[in-house]
């Protein structure tokens, strides 16, 4: 099933169940100051289940574009390395806003998995909060009895308030969770281990596909809980973990979510992606490739959402995001030109359909991100000229913190690629140095955190400033102008 009908799927068996489908909220939030980026579905309705403003109906679903990469939900450092975890993806919900509840968010979860997308019942389990009395919150009997009308208890499992309870804060609504996991791992596999033991475990083939959470109580301020006077559910599914499951796929990235952007990178570097990679050195140009693919995604859809990259705030998550891909593509690929922004183009083509910002866009997605790729490629290649300097004139083994420190501080030159060159060459660097002055930097720069400014500037439409941010034309620039400063 390709993927487009998996999100069309899920979202017509909710407006058949009388959800009204509403549109992805932006990935970027600009006035919300507790959050920078749309980290989960439930994000865009959260005043609604804190009691202020009335939702347009009372069951809602869509698909949402979520960003996972900083505060609560930061999987950054799994991205790449994984094969499940993203920066951005989509997570399809279904909501309910003090209208049906455990019974029917359970039941119509099960409908869809096993009689809609045909998932066979013996490879999912699904998870019920077991409890805790420290916390005044019970273990969630009536989804267990739930449950047990619909799957083999054996296949419910217990999880712990980490995993099985969500609350929005230290107070405010919260309540149990029942999460849904499927076991794809072979059959010889699956004869070692129980798939059982590996829920909640980090296994690759053993994964989380859905959240359904059950808002039922209001912690007080002094942490006991009562009922709440109307009950929700807030429900989130990983759109490509769930491909994952139903085009037989091993990983994400083998779904036709990624496939096309993966193709594209193996034609611009004349890298290759295996399935199964043979050794080490093909097993880092597997991640290099899936970090690229992963984060052109989330830099293009931020751009398009209006948050361009920048030296503060959400502007830097963004350019860290870039600059991690760019050096990942630099050290394992040999890529020495900019190419992500070329990837835009596919992207656009295979998203735009649900996504129009992104074809709209485009260009402008291209633009910003070929210009932080040639601005970010000439830090390193002066990064290595200074390096190689630096190397040439220590006659220790151990390289100097405090010179690591400057080429990362002064140049933007990474860390971790010091240390990998160093590594390369049999020499290491003075880590705790490094901390050290890294530590100073830190006390620095919050005192001199008050002044806050991007840097990339929007110009007014009548602003004569002269326009230095592309090479071509504006002609070929039909949008916004930017300039860089
Ligand atoms: P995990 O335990 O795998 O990190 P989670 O418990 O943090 O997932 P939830 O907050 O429950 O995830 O989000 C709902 C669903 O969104 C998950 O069941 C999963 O399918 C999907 N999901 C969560 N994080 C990611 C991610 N970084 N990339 C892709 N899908 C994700
Ligand atoms: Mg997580
Ligand atoms: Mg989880
Ligand atoms: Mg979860």
């Amino acid at each position: 099933m390709k993927s487009q009908d998996v999100r069309k799927q899920f979202l017509d068996f909710f407006e058949s169940k009388g959800h009204l489908i509403v549109p992805s909220a932006p990935i970027v939030l600009k006035d919300d100051p507790t959050l920078m980026f749309n980290n989960s579905g439930m994000a865009q309705f959260k005043e609604y289940f804190l009691g202020n403003g009335t939702p347009k109906s009372k069951r809602i679903a869509d698909t949402q574009k979520c960003l996972r990469v900083s505060g609560k939900h930061n999987d950054l450092e799994e991205v790449g390395i994984d094969t499940y975890h993203h920066t951005m993806f989509e997570m399809l919900g279904n909501w309910s806003f003090g209208d049906y509840f455990k019974k029917e968010a359970i039941h119509w979860a099960w409908e869809l998995l096993t009689e809609v997308y045909k998932i066979p019942k013996d490879i999912l389990y699904v998870s019920v909060f077991e409890g805790n009395p420290d916390e005044n919150v019970p273990f969630d009997q009536e989804a267990w009895d739930i449950w047990k009308t619909l799957i083999a208890e054996d296949r419910i499992i217990l999880g712990n308030k980490k995993d099985n309870f969500w609350e929005m804060g230290d107070q405010g609504p919260c309540g149990p969770c029942s999460e849904i996991h499927v076991d794809i791992r072979s059959a010889e596999e699956k004869a070692l281990v129980s798939g059982k033991d590996l829920v909640n475990n980090d296994h690759p083939h053993v994964v989380e596909i859905w959240n359904n959470v059950f808002m039922e109580f209001n912690r007080k301020a002094d942490g006991s809980l009562e009922k709440l006077p109307a009950q929700h559910v807030d429900t989130g599914m990983g759109f490509e973990r769930l491909c994952m499951v139903l085009q037989n796929v091993q990983s994400n990235y083998d779904t036709d979510v990624f496939t096309p952007i993966i193709r594209e990178i193996e034609t611009i570097t004349g890298a290759k992606y295996t399935i199964k990679a043979k050794d080490e050195a093909e097993d880092k140009v597997n991640i290099a490739i899936r970090v690229i693919a992963d984060h052109v995604r989330a830099v293009a859809f931020s751009i398009a959402d209006g948050q361009l990259p920048s030296n503060t705030g959400a502007g830097y998550v963004i350019r860290r995001i870039l600059r991690r891909a760019i050096r990942y593509g630099f050290t394992f690929l040999d890529t020495k030109e900019p190419f992500i922004y070329k990837l835009v183009e596919t992207l656009s083509a295979q998203m735009g359909g649900s996504f129009p910002e992104i074809r709209s866009q485009k260009e402008l997605c291209a633009n910003v991100i070929r210009e932080e790729e040639s601005s970010f490629l000439r830090t390193l290649d002066q990064g290595l000229i200074l390096l190689d300097t630096i190397i040439a004139k220590s006659s220790e083994k151990v390289i100097s913190g405090k010179k690591a420190f400057e080429l990362y501080d002064t140049y933007g030159f990474p860390i971790d690629l010091t240390a990998l060159i160093l590594s390369e060459k049999g020499l290491s660097l003075d880590e705790s140095e490094f901390e050290s002055e890294l530590q100073k930097q830190k006390e620095r720069s919050r005192a001199a955190s008050k002044v806050k400014a991007g840097d990339w500037q929007i110009l007014r439409e009548d602003d004569d400033e002269e326009f230095i941010g592309y090479d071509h034309t504006e002609a070929t620039v039909k949008i916004t102008r930017y300039r860089k400063v």
